[in-house]
C-alpha cells in the first residue's frame, strides 16, 4: 500500500518535542505515513521571509493537502503576521474543531463529570480578517464581516462533525440579541440549516449565558459552533476545564487542506527540557488519522493515552515537578500500551466526515428588490453634535436628502435626546430621501457628500439600503 504523505511542520520552542512524540507514536502503530518535513514560523521569519511560511512548505502542502504541526511563535519585532493565521488563512482552513474530554489522572474542579464536548469555531471570516482602519487619529474600527455562505459552511460541519462522532446535539452561540445582522446570520443560518439534520438536536443561546453555562454545567454541552472570536476566546475556556493546555488538540478543516495543531503555542521556556505534555499535538494527530480513515489506529493511540494516564505517568503540567515524568518517557510510555484498553475510559465509535459541500460555485444570496434610501456619511469633527448639526443642515438644504440624525460611537447625539454621552471626534451623519418613495442616485450622494466635505473631512459612507422591502441597516441607539 502507498504511503500517505504528510507535511510535518516541527514549529518552533517545544514544537519539535512535541511532534516527535508524536510521530513516533503514530509510526509505532504501523500505519503507513510518509512524513516531509517543512518548516514555517520564527526561523522563517529570520531569513527574511515576510509571511514566515516559505515557498517549499507551500508546494508541499500543495500536493499533501496534509498538516501536522506543531506551534509557531510569532515574534515580536520582526514578521508581519502570525504564520499560523496565514497558514489557515492561505489555505481557506475555514473550520477549526476543538474537543476537550475529561481524562484519567488529571484533576481538576469537574473532574467526574463527564466533560466531553467540541467547540467548533469559524476559522476565517469576522474580527480576525483584520480589516482595520483608523477613523480619527484617536478613533479605530475593525470591520466584522460574516457571510450567509461561511456560516452556512461552519455549520453544516457543526452537524456533519456531530454525525461523524456520534454526538446528539448541536448548540450555536451567538451574541445575535446585539449584533443582528452579523452575529444574527448564524442564528438565522442555524434555523434553516437544522431542518436537514432531523437527527441531531440543535439550540441557539446567546454567548455570554454560553460562558456562563460552560463554567457551571459543561457536561450539558455536545458540540458549540461560534464565529471566530467568540470561538477563539470560550475554546480556551473549555480547555482550562480538563486540565489545560497541554490536553487541547485541534484541526482546521477546509474542502482542500487540512492543518492538524496543538491549540497551546511554542512555550519558549520550556524548549529542550523534555518536560513538556505533548498530548494536545498527540491527539491532533490522532484526529489526522480519524481524516484520513485510519479509525482503528487512532482509537489504538487514544486507548493507550487513557491507560498511560490512568496508570499515573503524566507530565509536569499536571503533576509538578517533583512527580512529573519527562516528555520522552511519557510518549515510550503510550508506545508500549498500544493495544491496552482501559476498562473505565471509553474511546468513541467514529465515522467518517462528510466534509459539507456548500454550492462550490459563486454564489450570492439575491434580493427580489432592492432600494438605496440614503446615506450615512462619517466625519471627523472638533466641534460638538448641536453646532455641527446645524452647520451640516445648513449645508444639505436644497438637497433632496435631509439630515436624519447625527450619533457618536452608534449613539444619537444630534438632535439632542438629552442623553449623556461622552462624544469622540467621530461622528456619523444619517441622510435619508426627502422623498420617501423616490430612490437615492449616485449623483445625489456625490453632491451630498461635497456639501458635507465643504464643512467637515469625512471619512467614509455605508449606503442604507431596503432589501425585500426591509432595511439593511440597523438604527442607533436613541434614533426613532
Ligand atoms: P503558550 O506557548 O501556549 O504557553 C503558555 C503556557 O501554557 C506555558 O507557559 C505553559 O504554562 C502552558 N503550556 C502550553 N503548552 C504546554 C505543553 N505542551 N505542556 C505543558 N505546558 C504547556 O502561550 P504563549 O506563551 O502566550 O505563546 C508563546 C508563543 O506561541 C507566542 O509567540 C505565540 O504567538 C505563539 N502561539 C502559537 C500558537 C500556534 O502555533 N497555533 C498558538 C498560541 C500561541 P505554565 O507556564 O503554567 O507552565
Amino acid at each position: 500500500m502507498a504511503k500517505r504523505k504528510v507535511t510535518l511542520i516541527p514549529g518552533d520552542g517545544i514544537g519539535q518535542e512535541c511532534t516527535d512524540a508524536t510521530r513516533k507514536i503514530i509510526d509505532a502503530t504501523g500505519v503507513q505515513i510518509e512524513w516531509e518535513v517543512r518548516y514555517a514560523g520564527e526561523s522563517v521569519f529570520k531569513q527574511g521571509v515576510a509571511s514566515g511560511v516559505p515557498r517549499e512548505t507551500m508546494d508541499s502542502i500543495k500536493e499533501t493537502r496534509l498538516v501536522l504541526k506543531g506551534p509557531l511563535g510569532t515574534p515580536i519585532g520582526y514578521g508581519e503576521k502570525s504564520a499560523n493565521v496565514t497558514l489557515r488563512k492561505l489555505y481557506e482552513t475555514y473550520a477549526n474543531i476543538r474537543p476537550v474530554r475529561e481524562f484519567p489522572g488529571v484533576t481538576t474542579p469537574y473532574s467526574g463529570r463527564g466533560i466531553d464536548l467540541v467547540v467548533v469555531r469559524e476559522n476565517v471570516e469576522d474580527l480576525y480578517a483584520g480589516i482595520e482602519y483608523m477613523q480619527t487619529p484617536g478613533v479605530a474600527e475593525t470591520l466584522k464581516l460574516i457571510s450567509r455562505k461561511g456560516s452556512e459552511k461552519i455549520i453544516r460541519m457543526a452537524f456533519e462533525f456531530a454525525r461523524s462522532e456520534g454526538r446528539k446535539k448541536v448548540h450555536v452561540a451567538s451574541k445575535a440579541n446585539i449584533m443582528k445582522f452579523s452575529e444574527g446570520m448564524m442564528k438565522r443560518t442555524l434555523e434553516d440549516v437544522a431542518k436537514e439534520y432531523p437527527d441531531i438536536q440543535s439550540e441557539h443561546i446567546i454567548v455570554d449565558n454560553c460562558a456562563h453555562q460552560l463554567v457551571k454545567k459543561p457536561e450539558q454541552f455536545d458540540v458549540i459552533c461560534m464565529t471566530n472570536m467568540n470561538g477563539d476566546i470560550l475554546s480556551d475556556l473549555t480547555s482550562a476545564l480538563v486540565g489545560g493546555l497541554g490536553f487541547a488538540p485541534s484541526a482546521n478543516l477546509g474542502n482542500e487542506v487540512a492543518i492538524f495543531e496543538a491549540v497551546h503555542g511554542s512555550a519558549p521556556k520550556y524548549a529542550g527540557k523534555n518536560v513538556i505534555n505533548p498530548t494536545a499535538v498527540l491527539l491532533s494527530g490522532v484526529a489526522m488519522l480519524r481524516y484520513i480513515g485510519e479509525f482503528e489506529a487512532a482509537s489504538k493511540i487514544e486507548n493507550a493515552v487513557m491507560v498511560t494516564l490512568e496508570s499515573g505517568c503524566i507530565t509536569r503540567d499536571i503533576l509538578g515537578d517533583a512527580k512529573g515524568v519527562p516528555t520522552t518517557r511519557y510518549a515510550e510510555t503510550i508506545i508500549s500500551n498500544l493495544g491496552k484498553q482501559s476498562q473505565k475510559w471509553k474511546v468513541r465509535e467514529y465515522k467518517p466526515i462528510k466534509m459539507p459541500q456548500v454550492r462550490p460555485v459563486q454564489d450570492f444570496v439575491v434580493a427580489k428588490t432592492r432600494k438605496t434610501v440614503g446615506v450615512d456619511v462619517f466625519v471627523e469633527s472638533a466641534d460638538g453634535p448641536e453646532k455641527m448639526g446645524k452647520a451640516i443642515e445648513q449645508a444639505v438644504a436644497g438637497s433632496p436628502l435631509n439630515l436624519k440624525m447625527i450619533d457618536s460611537r452608534g449613539t444619537k447625539v444630534y438632535p439632542p435626546t438629552g442623553a449623556i454621552t461622552d462624544n469622540t471626534d467621530a461622528f456619523r451623519c444619517r441622510f435619508f430621501m426627502k422623498d420617501a418613495a423616490s430612490e437615492m442616485t449616485d449623483a445625489q450622494c456625490f453632491d451630498l457628500i461635497g456639501r458635507v466635505a465643504g464643512k467637515y473631512k469625512w471619512t467614509h459612507i455605508e449606503k442604507l439600503h431596503e432589501f425585500d422591502g426591509k432595511p439593511a441597516y440597523t438604527k442607533a441607539q436613541g434614533e426613532d
